[in-house]
């Protein structure tokens, strides 16, 4: 337990840290937990150091825990693939979205979007790096999909949300980044507002490139089994 509280403080000290050395304002990048695979508790023991948003990847799994911590006040967010037998929960049971990746499931989100809720964040995934997910929209259909997508009325378009290839060279996890950052700027859309970029191995490459939301599990929760 204390382990994950010096975790977390150790991840807001590399975010600051980051927000300094690559000229970004201060408090412009959120961390968003990333709790999948982890218990209720856990999430329990970070919101009591302060953390709010927290990411979940598999309904089930995060409706059960989303019960369990009802009193709590999280800001939920859904980040992984998305079924379309799923939406009806997902636009209920969540706040934002990160993985909206083609125009049924946008159609779908908005429909089912609750009316006594706030229409519902999203992020379409962009996917930059293609042999690394079959999940996301590639650079040259998010021009229309924005387009289509900002006429639905109760969702949200934020920005962009991407998962690149692995690396552990620090300029080659910046270039995916900066050419997605780049190609939300040239939309001149003000509203999109968001870039979640970055995860526990290139989240300082991901805020220098302009990241708003990084999403870090492992480096708060430790690693994960599955099963
Ligand atoms: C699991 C997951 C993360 C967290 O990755 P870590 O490397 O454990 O920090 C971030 N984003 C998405 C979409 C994920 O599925």
């Amino acid at each position: 337990m204390t382990t994950l509280i010096h975790r977390l403080k150790t991840i807001h000290t590399q975010i600051r840290q980051a927000e300094i050395n690559y000229q970004r304002h201060t408090g412009s990048v959120l961390l968003l937990a990333v709790s999948k695979t982890k218990p209720a508790s856990l999430i329990a023991t970070t919101y009591q150091a302060g953390q709010r948003h927290f990411g979940e990847n598999y309904l089930q799994e995060a409706l059960s825990k989303q019960q369990a911590l009802g009193a709590f006040d999280i800001t939920w967010h859904f980040i992984g693939p998305i079924q379309s037998n799923k939406t009806k929960a997902i636009a209920s049971h969540f706040d934002w979205v990160h993985s909206v990746d083609n125009l049924k499931i946008a159609r779908r989100l908005s429909e089912q979007r609750p009316s006594y809720l706030a229409p519902l964040n999203i992020c379409l995934q962009v996917n930059i790096s293609d042999e690394a997910s079959k999940s996301g929209i590639s650079l040259s259909e998010l021009a229309e999909l924005c387009e289509q997508v900002t006429t639905l009325p109760n969702i949200k378009l934020r920005g962009i949300m991407a998962i690149p290839a692995p690396s552990d060279n620090f300029e080659q996890q910046c270039q995916p980044y900066k050419t997605l950052y780049q190609a939300v700027k040239n939309l001149n859309k003000p509203e999109l507002d968001t870039f979640s970029f970055g995860m526990s191995d290139d989240l300082n490459a991901a805020i220098a490139e302009g990241s708003t939301i990084v999403r870090i599990g492992t480096a708060l929760f430790g690693s994960r089994h599955y099963g």
